[in-house]
């Protein structure tokens, strides 16, 4: 604390951008696109001060051109995975003591620059690395991770504000301590905000962080640490590594000043590192916190008084944007009988009307899924469908890689409410729909608690307030986030607090302060200010 009971700017959400045809933004934006995709760049690894070219590369490429080469990367040996703890750690003593409001300067900073002269890289660089729209860009690249960066400094000085009462002639305090070592920041391709929000919201608390981006969002990544660097973040608090994850993995964590973890991906590898972690229990100084959100089976339940073209619109958006790549979409769907067909009527003519192809190309609403690896499970799920006799492809069921890799959107009917597409987390642009009879409204929310092993988000329409009520019951543990006439996407930094349980992760709540609590170890300081001479209590006589 320097001399002062600073407060913080007040947080509010980043207005999104229209980039409507003529603006003057969709201009500057597609003019950065060019100028990137236009060019090659080599991304280093970021150990404290230095750019690591380690030699051994690998390319990046759009997803919706996956022969054009935008750039290339470096992988990191094993030594270079020691050099960035060992940078860290030295960087940590500095850090940790450094007054809590020239943190918040750098992150606050880092967020206006964002907002400003960086807008378009970040949201260029995301569109051609991860193949987003630009609406999809800018409500991630810009304006989640701005939020991100305002809101959590006006959390973390809630955090620090929070102190304990003070009985007479004592004086109770309570320091938030950086943890005692270093934190392990593994982020996603879906979202630039949460590669950008893992590695800072540990760095904000006075933590010193390495940060391994996923390999199909360097391209994004890089920008994330101009703007950090421009900010001031002092060289070694984020390290950045690529490369092998599991070498990398391995390596963070056998070292016994490995203090946590700040995970967001698929619960499979979640659960791997869980297990490492165990198994290395002994080593460490410290409980590492372990912090991970991951997949989803995410759902929409409709009550046979819901409105049809309400529905099919927060299918259609809830399941589709971003080709389905949120973990949050809708990919299951129960819609009673007298509903159903006039629902997949409505979201198949949102279908027929989609345009499908290149970001830089703004009409274009659909744009293509992450690697082949995605793709071809994709079209291997949509070809099961369609030789399956439990299921029907209702709409959509084509694809193409041949320049980029894209699925079109794709409706599956099922009349198996335990189809393979209703429980298995596809990550693409299909979402399933099983009909129920009307009267089975009950029975069918018991199912769509029993379906899946995650609990991420869900949703549920109804004119029908008690049906609302039963439906907000029956589904308390099946989603984190849950929403009521609306669709299950697009929670937003400061109003609606993002995470799930069960096989969906910690459920600390990205953009809240219960995820910066986890970043912190509190140490209580009591005073006494005359301190008792006699051991004996009044009671002794
Ligand atoms: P992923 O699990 O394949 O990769 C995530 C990160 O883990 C990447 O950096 C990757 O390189 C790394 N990784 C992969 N294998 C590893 C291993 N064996 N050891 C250590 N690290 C490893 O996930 P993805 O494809 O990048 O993202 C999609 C997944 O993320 C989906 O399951 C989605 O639901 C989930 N997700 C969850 C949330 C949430 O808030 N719950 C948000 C976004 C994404």
């Amino acid at each position: 604390m320097g001399k002062g009971f600073f407060q913080v700017p007040v947080a509010v959400n980043e207005p999104v951008r229209s980039y409507a045809p003529g603006s003057p933004e969709r201009e500057s934006v597609l003019k950065q696109y060019k100028e990137f995709y236009n060019s090659t760049v080599d991304v280093p690894l970021y150990i404290g001060s230095e750019e690591i070219r380690t030699g051994n590369t690998r390319t990046m490429s759009p997803p919706h051109d996956h022969k054009h080469v935008v750039g290339t990367y470096h992988l990191a040996e094993k030594n270079h995975v020691e050099k960035a703890i060992s940078t860290a750690l030295e960087a940590r003593e500095k850090w940790a003591n450094l007054s809590w409001e020239q943190r918040a300067a750098i992150f606050l900073k880092a967020a206006d620059l964002i907002a400003g002269p960086y807008r378009d890289k970040m949201n260029a660089s995301t569109m051609i690395a991860q193949s987003k729209n630009i609406h999809q860009a800018e409500i991630d690249a810009a304006c989640e991770i701005i939020d991100f960066l305002r809101f959590n400094v006006e959390y973390m000085t809630q955090i620090y504000s929070d102190q304990p009462v003070s009985d007479d002639g004592i004086w109770n305090r309570v320091e938030y301590r950086p943890l005692e070592g270093f934190v392990y920041a593994i982020t996603p391709f879906n979202f630039t905000a949460i590669a950008g929000n893992l590695p800072t919201s540990a760095a904000m608390m006075g933590n010193v962080v390495v940060w391994k981006p996923s390999d199909h969002q360097i391209f994004s990544a890089k920008v994330i640490v101009d703007v950090l660097k421009e900010a001031g973040l002092p060289d070694g608090v984020i390290n950045v590594v690529y490369g092998d994850p599991v070498m990398i993995t391995d390596t963070l964590l056998d070292s016994p000043d490995f203090a946590g973890i700040h995970f967001t991906g698929s619960t499979e590898v979640f659960k791997g590192l869980w297990k490492k972690i165990g198994n290395n229990i002994d080593r460490y100084k410290t409980y590492p916190r372990i912090v991970g959100e991951t997949g989803g089976k995410d759902f929409i339940i409709a009550h046979p008084s819901s409105n049809a073209k309400q529905v099919a619109t927060a299918i259609t958006r809830g399941a589709f944007e971003f080709q389905g790549q949120k973990c949050s979409a809708a990919s299951r769907v129960y819609l009673p009988k007298s509903l159903a067909q006039e629902v997949l009527d409505f979201v198949k003519k949102d279908i027929e009307s989609f345009k499908m192809g290149s970001p830089e190309n703004m009409e274009n609403f659909i744009t293509a899924v992450i690697h082949e690896g995605s793709f071809d499970k994709l079209a291997g799920f949509i070809d099961r469908a369609k030789a399956d006799k439990e299921a029907e492809v209702f709409a959509g069921g084509n694809y193409d890689k041949s320049k980029g890799y894209f699925v079109q959107p794709t409706v599956i009917v099922t009349t198996d409410p335990q189809y393979v597409t209703m429980t298995t987390e596809l990550f693409g642009p299909v979402v399933t729909v099983y009909v129920y009879e009307d009267q089975k409204w009950s029975e069918t929310l018991k199912l769509v608690d029993n379906t899946s092993e995650y609990g991420l988000t869900g949703a549920v329409f109804s004119a029908d307030r008690y049906t609302i009520e039963e439906a907000t019951k029956a589904l308390q543990n099946s989603a984190g986030n849950f929403y009521i006439n609306d669709k299950p996407t697009g929670a937003v930094v400061g109003q609606q607090p993002f995470g799930g349980a069960r096989a969906s992760g910690t459920n600390d709540k990205a953009g809240s302060m219960q995820n910066l609590l986890r970043w912190v170890s509190p140490r209580l300081i009591k005073e006494t200010f005359v301190s008792p001479t006699d051991y004996r209590y009044p009671f002794l006589g």
